[in-house]
């Protein structure tokens, strides 16, 4: 069956991010006779520059002061028109904070079926076959859509990002109506991370737990982080001991993050914190206790104390 495909681009202070790069695999995985990709915000003119270096058939633009931050019932109204220009057969977003949440309310809308989290998809015999974690990580469970139109989000990091380049047909620029009444406006913005690499997309993460005992304690595993040009991540028992903000926290409640490598430091392992990091590709553990849980899912463990180890890593990799 030929595919029309809408991707949700996301993009963060003018960078168009991986996740929507790595939608445009996915299309292309479902062999999609035509690929378009919406972009919506204000300013979008370094987006568009980004997105008009691949071979999409059209990029929808709504550009509109008033949809500078995400707000749930605007966007959803922004997209009605795109959705009727370009009759997608799927719609694919990240499995991020805006696509989690703006991938039922297009479902609704289109009385379509969703599939959420998907870590890996595939064509079997004219069915797409999505693959996606169930029961926090300890399984996986593969479903088709038996009928258009779908909605899917994908996990970032799981399918490679597109780098097949090419040219845009066309751009077409639609023109925000404001709903007549919104709930929620956006006054302010408070980030709270140091930004240097987002979490969800890091390839490489440092991740501390309690055991790295205070605030202070984080410091070698930035240090680390630093070299590595990875990003600093933590369990909720490090978050709760008030060691790191909340927006670091990994698991069932917190991120969700597959990078490449993965290194606990000072963390137990609980089924909470696994279910956010075990589709890592490897995953080096350094905790004290030889029978933490940690190790029974790690690729490489360590026995000892973090704070000697931590600093012994970061100097070995400086000489790199
Ligand atoms: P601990 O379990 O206390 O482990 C600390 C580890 O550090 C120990 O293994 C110890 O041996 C080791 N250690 C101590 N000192 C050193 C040292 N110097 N060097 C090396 N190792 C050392 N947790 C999450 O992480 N993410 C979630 O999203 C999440 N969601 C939850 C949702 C629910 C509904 C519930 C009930 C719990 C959730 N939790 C979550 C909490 C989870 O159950 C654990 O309590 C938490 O993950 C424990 O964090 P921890 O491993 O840092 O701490």
């Amino acid at each position: 069956m030929s595919q029309t495909i809408l991707i949700i681009a996301e993009h963060r202070n003018g960078e168009v991010r991986q996740v929507t790069f790595e939608a445009i695999t996915a299309a292309q995985i479902v062999d999609a006779s035509s690929i378009n990709v919406v972009a919506i915000g204000h300013k979008l003119e370094t987006v568009v520059e980004t997105l008009s270096n691949y071979e999409l058939d059209t990029i929808f633009t709504i550009d509109d002061q008033s949809l500078s931050h995400y707000i749930p019932e605007a966007y959803a109204h922004a997209l009605g028109e795109v959705l009727e220009e370009c009759q997608p057969t799927g719609i694919i977003c990240g499995h991020t904070a805006i696509g989690r949440d703006l991938a039922p309310m297009l479902a609704a809308t289109l009385d379509a079926g969703l599939i959420s989290d998907a870590t890996s998809i595939e064509c079997v015999e004219e069915h797409i076959v999505i693959t996606r974690p169930i029961y926090a990580g300890k399984a996986f469970e593969k479903k088709i859509f038996h009928q258009s139109p779908w909605v899917l989000t994908i996990r970032p990091n799981n399918v490679s990002a597109s780098t097949l380049k090419g040219n845009v047909a066309q751009v077409k620029n639609i023109s925000f109506k404001k709903p007549p009444s919104l709930q929620s406006t956006i006054i302010d913005i408070v980030q709270k991370t140091t930004g240097k690499i987002d979490l969800a997309e890091a390839k490489i993460v440092i991740a501390g737990g309690r055991g790295v005992k205070s605030a202070e304690g984080f410091k070698p595993l930035e240090q680390l982080a630093d070299v590595l040009n990875g990003a600093v991540g933590a369990s909720r028992g490090a978050c709760d001991a008030n060691y790191c903000d909340y927006s670091l926290q990994i698991g069932q409640t917190g991120k969700v993050v597959t990078p490449d490598l993965y290194i606990a430091c000072g963390i137990s392992g609980a089924i909470q914190h696994v279910a956010g990091m075990s589709q890592s590709r490897i995953i080096v553990a350094i905790n004290k206790d030889p029978d933490a849980p940690i190790f029974s899912i790690a690729d490489y463990g360590i026995v000892g104390d973090l704070f000697e180890i931590v600093p012994l890593l970061t100097e070995e990799f400086r000489k790199v």
